[in-house]
């Protein structure tokens, strides 16, 4: 049965990929999971039998596709007190000894949104010692770092254990663990403790939510960007009894190691799950290496060591080793992601890239690029790499520590986006959730305006001379994301032929209203699932499909 939308501004830029102009169309009709129209309700003959929903002048747009996210740990992050909003350690204590008091029976004490200039000085376990026995976690807003209480340290072992590859295990001057664990030694020690000690029904019940939020948010596709062995045992779980409302591909991640044979176990388990679910609906993509950390925790590989510094910090895997890697990779068709934030790492990434073969069918990616020589920024473009970006992280409000760490001169190269679009490079937009908040309308504000979703009454913002058109944002955040991962063959555009993926927004079109936008609905493969309107979502279950 056909289903007509009319009376609609259904988003269709007449160029494709959307880089001028932004035409909309008054009537879209959808059929069988597919979209079957996009243009004037005159050249629509109407079926007796068809479904006609009158959206009242309301925006439709494809459905978001978050290009880089990390679901389940999103999930998990709504369970944890969060600290973004603080600024002192005395807050930070105070919030941590409520959530405490008013959790009696938890095991231990998980926060999140902790920003490293929150404390002064590095942070250190007996900050946190007195405030409950009970092991106490909190992860930095950039999942870079972690600092932890003597209880937390003690009860991982930290203070016996060598640090892992490319992170580092903080120590007193008798070698004990003082508190802070860095890069290598979240993703490769603290995450693997704490999946082991969280139970698969707290895990699957915290997915749950991720995935009922995602929806409701518009999105009707992601891309998981560094799954392992236990998140991907829980998604599989989950699709086992569950319909998901959106497409899944993924991203192995690599941790590195100084033994190349681990590296490539990895890579070879990746190639062999590519094979195991070919279905483009849930999929491995390919691998995720960490090419380098964060800024904020002077871990980012920069071409000029941070201010203050004489060494200059290096990318986390060296390039011989790097290289290989990415070959094995690439020889099995796998694309490759590369999490790269230094111009120092993000120059490694491109360097090694452009050594192989046929490199633009591939659409390889980098991740995050903040800051970035103009000479690299336009060979993403020329060697056909894909610019995945996430452009809630340049706010201004999370911004105030760059000019102290590298000057306020290279602080002029940062989130460079309008420069990798000049360059000719695809631009995929994500969130990177839990590190940042998921909704796409903040994520869209930030790439178009640079001005403060934190802090939406100021007024600053950051290199606006990079920031992208609102259509340009929108391309990113669809159809840009879908190219990233091999979907714009079937959905990111509203288009006749693909599939009706789209969400209905009530907003007023332009860069400085899209804070207020409001997703009304949202619909993928035809079915709506998610209302406004409904008391709860519709459950992706209940779907019919037609
Ligand atoms: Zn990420």
């Amino acid at each position: 049965m056909a289903m007509i939308f009319k009376n609609a501004r259904i988003f269709s830029p007449s160029h494709s990929p959307a880089t001028e102009g932004n035409d909309f169309a008054e009537c879209m009709v959808i059929k069988k999971g597919q979209i079957v129209h996009v243009g004037s309700l005159d050249a629509v003959d109407v079926p007796e039998d068809a479904t006609i929903v009158d959206l009242q002048n309301k925006i439709v747009m494809p459905g978001f596709i978050d290009g880089h996210v990390h679901i389940l740990q999103y999930g998990l992050s709504l369970r944890k007190v969060d600290l973004i909003k603080c600024t002192s350690l005395e807050q930070i204590r105070e919030l941590v000894k409520s959530y405490a008091d008013t959790h009696p029976s938890v095991p231990r004490i998980l926060c999140r949104g902790w920003i490293q200039s929150m404390v002064d000085g590095e942070p250190l376990a007996i900050m946190l010692d007195d405030i409950d026995p009970r092991p106490i976690y909190i992860e930095a807003a950039d999942l870079h770092s972690t600092w932890c209480s003597t209880a937390a340290l003690d009860e991982m072992q930290a203070h016996t254990t060598p640090d892992p590859p490319g992170g580092t295990i903080h120590r007193d001057k008798n070698g004990r663990a003082s508190g802070l664990l860095s890069e290598g030694a979240v993703m490769n020690f603290v995450w693997p403790f704490l999946e082991r000690a969280t139970s698969k029904e707290h895990k699957l019940s915290a997915l749950r939510t991720a995935i009922r939020t995602y929806s409701a948010a518009g999105y009707t596709g992601i891309v998981d960007m560094a799954m392992s062995e236990d998140p991907w045992e829980i998604l599989n779980l989950y699709r086992r009894d569950n319909k998901i409302p959106f497409h899944i591909a993924v991203h192995w991640l690599v941790p590195f190691s100084y033994n190349q044979e681990d590296n490539f176990k990895y890579v070879d388990r990746a190639i062999e799950l590519r094979r195991q679910f070919p279905n483009p609906d849930f999929h491995i993509a390919g691998i995720k290496l960490m090419c380098d950390g964060v800024v904020d925790g002077c871990t980012a590989a920069l071409r000029q060591p941070y201010g203050g510094n004489l060494d200059p910090i290096e990318p986390i895997w060296p390039s011989n080793l790097m290289s290989s890697v990415i070959q094995r990779a690439d020889t099995a068709n796998l694309q490759v992601a590369i999490h790269a934030i230094g111009d120092q790492a993000v120059h490694q990434s491109i360097s090694i890239l452009s050594t192989l073969p046929i490199l633009k069918q591939r659409r390889h990616r980098i991740e995050h690029l903040e800051l970035t020589s103009p000479a690299d920024a336009k060979r993403l473009g020329e060697l056909g790499i894909t610019a995945s970006v996430q452009p809630v992280h340049s706010d201004p409000a999370h911004f105030k520590a760059w000019p102290n760490l590298i000057g306020k001169d290279r602080c002029k190269r940062a989130f460079a986006y309008k420069d990798f679009l000049d360059g000719g490079a695809i631009i995929a937009i994500g969130t990177d959730a839990p590190t940042a908040p998921h909704f796409p309308f903040e994520n869209l504000y930030s790439a178009t305006t640079r001005r403060s979703v934190v802090d939406p009454g100021s007024t600053e913002t950051l290199n606006p001379e990079f920031g992208l058109e609102l259509v340009q944002a929108v391309a990113g955040a669809t159809e840009g994301a879908a190219y990233a991962r091999f979907a714009d063959g079937w959905t990111g555009r509203l288009e006749e032929g693909l599939s009706a993926d789209f969400v209905v927004v009530d907003m007023q079109w332009g860069a400085g209203k899209l804070l207020e936008a409001k997703v009304c609905q949202t619909w993928y493969r035809g079915v709506k699932v998610f209302d406004v309107d409904d008391d709860v979502e519709v459950d992706a279950n209940e779907g019919s499909g037609s």
